[in-house]
């Protein structure tokens, strides 16, 4: 028997611990803590209700005994009597008795407990639960103590959880009256830890969303996601949960029923009911939603995990043209490169672990090497070659376009510089660089492109900008003055992947462009049809007029490479002409053809117009 001596007086810390905390699952964290501290337990955990006739295990202290999430019947249970009666049980022998929970925990070596519910107004919100390997361990006192633990601990759940509903209500979405963004990721979050099997993600999204806001306005706009947010919200039950992500962007979280796939129904149901024509004045219109639907297949997963499941099905839906996508081992295992790009990304730029490849330009004729493109790289220990475009992709998506395009262009001026000085008749090897849409609108885009090649000794014409042509480069958008600034410094301008885009006739005339690449699949499609044979002849002679160098993408074999120059197009890079390699294998390769050409290769360089 323990001395049994002492008023109830809790330590200080404790107190103040829980007074800091954060919101409810901190405040019982706190408490399964501090539990085996102040009474001396070993084990100690929180139960929460669960449904209407169970209990749950969260907050643990101390080993395992019941596994976190394992629920109890209320009925025939220790935590369950003691939150049905409001009492304090303290149990002796855990031998003499039948509760459910009680083989458990003697086979987890526990002999004795006590249980206390936390009350608040009336209203058990759960209990605190401890344990010892000795026989009735428990005295009066410790009833006290814990008694008075449970009360402490049931008023701050009582104001976390009235500040917690505050939140909710002052976090709706103004414009729909759904929840802001915050909020509904903040229930994801908690529906999550209460149990991470339950919720199901759709993250939605409109097509065309930003067509009807540029036809007919934005009020127009603004009354669609009114009239869709309406739609969905119809289709869901008071457990689910619909917010405004932003934009046109709408994330629900469904709670499922462990049988039933509610998700993909609800889903489907909304997709139809949201495609009921819209008037807008004169004109209807039928919103199209795409959707991309995760579920938690193990307890393993987080809910950012989920959501970002949700976000790349999103993703997959919408490259195949929209509607409904479910993310799968794949959309899961590229989520998970996401995440690792996105975590490490800062570090990779630090470290220098990001690399530039160089991949031949040579005159399709002779073949003479006249300079090459920096492709990126990133070998990543443990996931291998990152994609360049999904790299890509994260850099703006994270917010990162100043930060890469800065290493980016001084990489690459860098290696074009040092290239140079290696290869005795190099002087006109040029280097390409792309360049994104997010890129070129960065402000900072043509002073870094220009103090690059000022730094390392470049004229701005040594690197070519290779840019995507773009139905979304509008006259008097910050990449259109990008591009006009480096034209003007006397940069060149190269029109990447021509032929997979839509308004490519008009970046002829809008636009400063130096040289065009004509995309792989046009001169892939010259093997078989001859209509792209005409049209790439027309395209080829069009742009001479116009001052314009030609170049073939993607050339892959001598026949691709003949039809390439019988069309007129002077300029090739592919396989047939060379792969991608690093800078030192570059190097090597202009050594033994131009060094020992002794330069004749530069009578055929690159030879770019000045802008018209
Ligand atoms: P891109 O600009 O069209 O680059 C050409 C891509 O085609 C490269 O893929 C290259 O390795 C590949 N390729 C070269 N020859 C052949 C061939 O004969 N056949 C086939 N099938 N493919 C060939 P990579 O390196 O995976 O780059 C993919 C894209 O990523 C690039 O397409 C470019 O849009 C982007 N990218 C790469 N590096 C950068 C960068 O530093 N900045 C920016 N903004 N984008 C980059
Ligand atoms: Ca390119
Ligand atoms: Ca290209």
């Amino acid at each position: 028997m323990r001395a049994e001596s002492g008023a109830i007086a809790l330590p200080p810390g404790f107190i103040e611990e829980i007074a800091r905390a954060g919101d409810q699952a901190e405040v019982l964290r706190i408490a399964a803590e501090w539990l085996p501290k102040i009474i001396g337990g070993e084990r100690s955990s929180v139960s929460l209700p669960h449904g209407d006739d169970r209990l749950s295990i969260h907050a643990i202290g101390g080993d395992l005994v019941m596994q976190p999430g394992a629920d109890l019947p209320i009925d025939g249970s220790l935590v369950g009597a003691a939150f049905r009666s409001q009492q304090v049980l303290v149990v002796g022998d855990l031998d003499g008795t039948d509760y459910v929970e009680a083989p458990v925990l003697r086979s987890g070596g526990l002999r004795s407990a006590i249980v206390a519910p936390m009350v608040s107004n009336g209203r058990s919100l759960g209990t605190l639960n401890l344990g010892n390997s000795q026989l009735g361990w428990f005295t009066a006192i410790d009833e006290q103590r814990i008694s008075a633990i449970a009360s402490l601990i049931a008023s701050f759940m009582n104001v976390h959880e009235l500040a917690e509903r505050e939140r909710t209500r002052a976090a709706t979405d103004d414009l729909t009256g759904v929840m802001a963004r915050q909020a509904v990721l903040d229930v994801v979050g908690a529906a999550f830890a209460s149990d991470p099997k339950l919720p199901s993600l759709l993250f939605i999204d409109m097509d065309g969303f930003k067509t009807v806001n540029d036809t007919y306005g934005h009020q127009a706009g603004d009354q669609v996601l009114r009239l869709v947010a309406r739609r969905m919200e119809r289709l869901l039950g008071s457990s689910d949960a619909l917010g405004r992500l932003g934009g046109d962007e709408f994330l629900v979280m469904i709670r499922e029923d462990p049988q039933g796939d509610r998700a993909a129904a609800v889903a489907e149901a909304m997709v139809e009911s949201c495609a009921m024509p819209i008037a807008l004045g004169a004109v209807r219109i039928a919103p199209r939603l795409s959707i991309g639907i995760a579920s938690a297949e193990d307890a393993r997963s987080t809910a950012g995990q989920l959501l970002l499941d949700a976000d790349q099905a999103l993703y997959s839906a919408k490259r195949g043209g929209g509607g409904i996508a479910r993310a799968d081992a794949q959309i899961r295992s590229r989520a998970a490169l996401v995440a690792v790009i996105d975590r490490e990304i800062d570090a990779a730029l630090e470290r220098g672990l990001l690399d530039y490849h160089y991949q031949p330009i040579r005159c399709l004729a002779t073949g003479d090497l006249l300079g090459a493109e920096a492709l990126v790289r990133w070998n990543h220990p443990e996931y291998g070659a990152v994609p360049p475009q999904l790299l890509l992709e994260r850099v703006e998506a994270t917010g990162r376009v100043d930060r890469f395009t800065e290493w980016s262009l001084n990489r690459v001026a860098g290696d074009l510089a040092y290239a140079r000085t290696m290869i005795a008749s190099a002087g006109a090897l040029t280097f390409s660089v792309n360049l994104s849409r997010p890129q070129l609108a960065w402000t900072g885009c043509a002073t870094s492109f220009i103090g690059s090649c000022n730094a390392h000794g470049l004229e701005t014409r040594d690197l070519i900008a290779e840019v995507v042509e773009s139905s979304e480069i509008q006259t008097g958008d910050a990449a259109e003055a990008t591009l006009r600034t480096l034209a003007g410094s006397g940069a060149a301008i190269a029109l990447d992947d021509f032929g997979t885009g839509h308004n490519a006739l008009g970046y002829f005339t809008r636009f400063p462009i130096h040289a065009i690449k004509f995309d792989r699949s046009l001169v892939r499609a010259m093997a078989t049809d001859d209509k792209a044979r005409r049209i790439l002849t027309a395209l080829a002679s069009m742009s001479r007029d116009l001052g314009i160098v030609t170049l073939a993408e993607g050339v892959e074999t001598q026949r691709e490479r003949d039809l390439s120059a019988a069309a007129g197009i002077p300029h090739g890079q592919g396989w047939h002409f060379g792969h991608p390699s690093s800078l030192a294998g570059l190097i090597t390769l202009a050594r033994r053809e131009l060094d020992a050409s002794s330069g004749a290769g530069i009578a055929a360089r690159l030879a770019l117009p000045t802008l018209r």
